[in-house]
C-alpha cells in the first residue's frame, strides 16, 4: 500500500503516520527526516540544505524532487507512506508523473485539517524524543505531556527543533502550507483532483481531537 499524507505542521501528520506505518508495515519516508540525517551526518547534501531549513524556507527542488524519488524506489519498494513531501504544485505534478512512469499505484492520501494558530502552538511545545522521533511530546498538550523532562514512551532525552521555536520560521512553513494556488494546499488538491477521478482515495480527518479519536477515525477508512 502507498499512502501520502498531508497536514501542517503540529497537526499530529508524524505520530499519525507513524501509526498506520506500523499497522501496514510500510517505509515511512519523511523529507524532513532525510534531510536531518543528511545535516546530521555531514554530508555535501545536508550542508546545501540546512541554511534553507533553519530559515523555513523549502529545499529547492533541484535538491529535494530527486532525493525523495530516489528514497521511494530504494526503500519503498514493499509500500510506503510519504510524509512532508509533496510541498508545492510543482513537486504534487512530478510526484504524479514519476509514480505513473514507474506503475506505482498510490492508494490512499490522506488530509489532516488544523487552523494555523493551532498549529502554531502545538508545534512550539512540541519536543523530539532521541530515540524515536515520532514518541509524541508535548509542553502545550496535557495528553502527551514529556514525563519531567524525559519522553513519556521511553524515557529518552527530549530537545527542541531549531525550526520550531522560532516564530518567523513557523510563519514562513504554515504560509508555504495553506497556500492553496501553488503551496503544499494546492499540492493536496492536486490529488483530491486525482480521487474525483478514481485514482486514488482521498481521507480527510479533524486533527482537533485526541491522538487516540483520529487514530481510530483514520483506521476505520482504511482496509
Ligand atoms: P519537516 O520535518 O517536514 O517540518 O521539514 C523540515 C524542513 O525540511 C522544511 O521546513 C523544509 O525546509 C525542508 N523540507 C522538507 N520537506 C521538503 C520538501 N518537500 N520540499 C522542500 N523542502 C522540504
Amino acid at each position: 500500500m502507498n499512502i501520502l499524507i498531508f497536514g501542517p505542521n503540529g497537526s499530529g501528520k508524524g505520530t499519525q503516520g507513524s501509526l498506520v506505518k506500523d499497522k501496514y508495515n510500510l517505509a515511512h519516508i519523511e523529507s524532513g527526516g532525510i534531510f536531518r540525517e543528511h545535516i546530521g551526518g555531514g554530508t555535501e547534501l545536508g550542508m546545501k540544505a540546512k541554511a534553507f531549513i533553519d530559515r523555513g524556507d523549502l529545499v529547492p527542488d533541484d535538491i529535494t524532487i530527486p532525493m525523495v524519488l530516489e528514497t521511494l524506489k530504494t526503500r519503498g519498494a514493499g509500500g510506503w507512506l510519504l510524509d512532508g513531501f509533496p510541498r508545492s504544485m510543482v513537486q504534487a505534478q512530478k510526484l504524479w508523473e514519476a509514480l505513473q512512469a514507474e506503475n506505482v499505484k498510490l492508494d490512499f492520501v490522506i488530509e489532516i485539517l488544523l487552523p494555523r494558530e493551532v498549529a502554531k502552538n502545538r508545534i512550539m511545545g512540541r519536543r523530539l524524543c532521541k530515540n524515536d522521533n515520532n514518541h509524541p511530546n508535548n509542553i502545550f498538550i496535557d495528553a502527551i505531556k514529556p514525563n519531567g523532562d524525559k519522553c513519556r514512551v521511553c524515557g529518552g532525552d527530549l530537545s527542541a527543533r531549531a525550526d520550531d521555536q522560532d516564530e518567523g520560521a513557523i510563519g514562513k512553513r504554515h504560509d508555504i502550507y495553506y497556500d492553496t494556488n501553488t503551496g503544499t494546499l494546492a499540492a493536496a488538491y492536486f490529488f483530491k483532483d486525482l480521487a474525483a477521478k478514481g485514482e486514488c482515495k482521498y481521507l480527510v480527518l479533524n486533527g482537533e481531537g485526541s491522538i487516540g479519536s483520529i487514530k481510530d477515525t483514520l483506521l476505520a477508512q482504511l482496509p
